[in-house]
């Protein structure tokens, strides 16, 4: 189905004891665009990414991705389906070097078509010289050659953001859900991943769902963006258009 949404939210609703996480929340992520997420603290964002990746059950709602609905699927399913994430507080083997916790990604999804092209490659002969080779070729793009033999425990945090990155990267997405990606980089940091980001989706021609609190980087870097607040979508469109939304401006003045 290359037509319509990539993944599609419909009436989302999610509760925890008493707490309404998310309150019938619908929008949709077309292909190809960087959709931005954002909302105050405890506006659901985090909540919607675990229901994505299926770390939590909904009973009300639903979510579609590529037009197959995601609640029938396990967990395992929906990463080899192509849903791949980073998380706020790093996902990576600390004692495990740079490239070995990238390759680890390479095992997280079941990746036949990029094997069966990779084993057809000249000089590549078994799926262990392929798995190298499309690690080595992450390594170069997040410019991490110099620390690729290094353990991640070793490296600064800002480093360790982008292994992160290369982890998800690995397991070929065709969505992906990056986690507060600026949250602890300085301000060249951040400037340089917001380029990263569209270098990313450029290049890998994938579709990115991006939940930051750094409005300079999401609104720089996403087609499109949708505001959260109490588990309720309060604003969506083009940056400019949500920026000057007076609800999502209210939303924020109340949490200062
Ligand atoms: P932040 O920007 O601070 O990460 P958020 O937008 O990601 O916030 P969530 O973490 O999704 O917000 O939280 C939404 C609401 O749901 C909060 O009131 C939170 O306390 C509650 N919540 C989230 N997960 C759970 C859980 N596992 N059990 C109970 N309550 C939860």
């Amino acid at each position: 189905t290359a037509a319509g949404p990539l993944l599609a939210v419909r009436d989302l609703c999610v509760r925890f004891r008493g707490i309404t996480a998310l309150d019938q929340v619908s929008f949709d992520v077309a292909r190809g665009q960087i959709t931005g997420l954002i909302g105050p603290n405890g506006a659901g964002k985090t909540t919607l990414f675990n229901c994505l990746s299926r770390l939590y059950e909904y009973r009300e709602g639903s979510i579609t991705f590529d037009g197959q609905a995601l609640e029938k699927m396990s967990r395992h399913r929906v990463a080899a389906l192509g849903i791949g994430r980073t998380f706020q507080n790093l996902a990576l083997f600390a004692s495990m070097t740079v490239l070995d916790n990238i390759k680890v990604g390479l095992h997280a999804r079941t990746h036949k078509g990029f094997l069966a092209h990779a084993l057809r490659l000249p000089g590549v002969a078994t799926e262990e010289q392929a798995c190298s080779r499309r690690a080595a070729e992450l390594v170069r793009f997040l410019g991490l050659e110099a620390v690729a033999q290094q353990r991640v425990a070793e490296l600064p945090f800002g480093t360790r953001k982008r292994v992160e990155l290369g982890r998800a990267l690995a397991s070929q997405p065709a969505l992906l859900l990056l986690d507060e990606p600026a949250a602890g980089l300085n301000h060249e940091e951040v400037g340089a991943l917001g380029s990263l980001i569209r270098a990313i989706r450029d290049q890998f021609q994938l579709t990115v769902l991006l939940v930051e609190h750094h409005m300079g980087l999401v609104m720089s870097v996403s087609d499109h963006v949708v505001a959260l607040s109490f588990g309720r979508k309060i604003a969506e469109g083009t940056p400019a258009q949500v920026q000057r939304n007076p609800e999502l401006i209210q939303a924020y003045l109340g949490t200062e």
